[in-house]
Order: structure tokens, then sequence, then C-alpha cells
């Protein structure tokens, strides 16, 4: 379950933030991920409840996630086009020379945090 890894990662870099911020909690954290990361809505929240309990910080955060539809945009023709994850070739020229622009997204865009 690659979810666990997502979400240490994503606290490893919260955490130091909220700290540095003087937050006394963090509340929630907006988050952003691209349909390519093939993450798992419930492992996600399963993996989030496991590990926001081991800091204090984060104990009881809770997260929100805007997804990321994919697109490319073909080599051949320049047509730019909107997918899903198994399929990718060009809709109008049937090149399969295309290039991801969107979709692989893993960001965190803010988070609310509580100050003492
Ligand atoms: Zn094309």
């Amino acid at each position: 379950m690659h979810e666990m890894s997502v979400v240490s990662g994503i606290l490893e870099s919260v955490i130091p933030v909220a700290r540095d911020a003087g937050a006394s909690r963090v509340c929630t954290v907006h988050l952003r991920i691209g349909d390519m990361r093939e993450v798992v809505p419930e492992a996600l929240e399963l993996a989030w409840e496991v590990l926001s309990e081991e800091d204090p910080l984060t104990l009881g955060c809770t997260f929100t996630v805007e997804e990321v539809h994919p697109r490319s945009r073909c080599r051949a023709c320049g047509a730019a086009f909107s997918h899903d994850r198994f399929h990718c070739r060009c809709p109008e020229c049937g090149s399969a020379d295309t290039e991801l622009t969107a979709g692989r997204e893993l960001d965190i865009i803010s988070i609310e945090v509580e100050t003492p």
C-alpha cells in the first residue's frame, strides 16, 4: 500500500512547517493529487488515520483532496487533451507520442493550523 509512504511524506513536510509557524495543532491539510498517482481514497484515509496519530501536532488532523484528471499534449500534432489513467493516445491524430502535462501532482496546497 503506497498510500502509507504518500501520507508519511506529506506529514514529514507539514510538521516542521507547522512547528516553525508556532502552531499548537494542525487542523486541516489541503492536498492536490493527480489521478496518475493511483492513490486509493480509502487507503489514503486509513493511512492518514494511522500516521497522523503519531505526532501530537497532527493528532485528529483532517485533510481534503482536490483531484486532478490527467491531461497530455501530443508531440506529433500539438493537440492538448484530457484522458483517463489508461488511454493517453492523441484523439486528433492517433499518435502515441504524447507528453503528460497534468495528473502527476502530489502537492500540499495549504495547511490550517491552530496557534496557542
Ligand atoms: Zn496528435
